[in-house]
């Protein structure tokens, strides 16, 4: 169905509607919707072809809204981010949404895919912290468990980092920017949402070459830059110091993100193994 054809089905609906009232509060219907409790207004009794309509409407929706939203996010993320901010919503699917589904298809595409490519994360982190000697032979054995199990989940669900990238960006920006906290996490969670569609492309690529699980993460982390620098000189306006703000949030979210968890992480090992 085209545009015309629904511009004009709502106006012999409205037509239609006509001095009836709502089905659900009673008050007089002007138009297709009840302006007081929103209810549609549908005259006719209940049907197959009603119930099958209820059950592909969402899911059509869904699918409208997000291949608009994928492709606004590719072109000119930080100005979709602008306009779902202003106002502009109902054609957009809901930031976090966006960001669950493809966060839970990555996770499966990681699950799937991924199994050999820990073995060697496994050796390279045994390594590494034999070297440095703070652990015994078994929290050695629970440190690189662990750290594996975190490092993909966290890389995962980075929705844990978006919080206080948040906070830096708005930091940073302080009057520089009109948007508060809130506006600026929805940007973010629509940027990582964006990353974690393409990172299940990257998932196949890489075991499909077989490259490294560092690849992996080098590339997310990568990715994630380029799309708050790119998404940000359109949300926050292209300027130098724009840019700069944006990369100083950016180091110190990851730093401090980093610092958090490899601290809960050796801590975990040191009190419990
Ligand atoms: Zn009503």
């Amino acid at each position: 169905m085209d545009s015309d054809q629904i511009e004009a089905g709502s106006e012999n609906q409205d037509k239609q509607n006509h001095g009836a009232s709502c089905q659900n509060c009673g008050r007089q219907l002007v138009g297709e919707f009840c302006h007081h409790c929103g209810q549609q207004h549908i005259a006719e009794r209940l049907s197959i072809k009603l119930l099958v309509k209820w059950v592909t409407k969402p899911v059509l929706n869904l699918d409208r809204g997000l291949g608009l939203t994928v492709y606004e996010l590719f072109v000119d993320p930080g100005g979709m981010a602008r306009r779902y901010i202003a106002g502009q919503r109902k054609k957009y699917t809901n930031p976090f949404v966006y960001l669950f589904l493809w966060t839970a298809i990555a996770l499966m595409a990681n699950s799937l895919f991924f199994s050999d490519v820990r073995a060697d994360v496994r050796n390279s982190l045994k390594e590494a912290y034999q070297n440095l000697q703070i652990f015994s032979a078994v929290q050695l054995e629970a440190y690189v468990d662990a750290a594996i199990r975190l490092d993909t989940y966290s890389a995962q669900v980075l929705i844990l980092l978006s919080i206080p990238l948040a906070f830096f960006l708005k930091l940073t920006f302080r009057k520089k920017t009109s948007y508060n906290l809130a506006e600026i996490f929805v940007f973010n969670i629509f940027i990582i949402g964006q990353v974690k569609l393409i990172d299940i492309f990257l998932i196949l690529v890489i075991s499909f070459f077989q490259l490294s699980f560092n690849s992996y993460l080098y590339s997310t982390f990568t990715l994630m830059t380029v799309g708050f620098i790119y998404g940000g000189i359109g949300f926050f306006g292209r300027s130098f110091w724009g840019v700069l703000r944006i990369v100083t949030a950016l180091i110190v979210g990851y730093l401090l993100y980093s610092l958090v968890m490899l601290t809960i992480l050796i801590t975990f090992v040191l009190l419990f193994y």
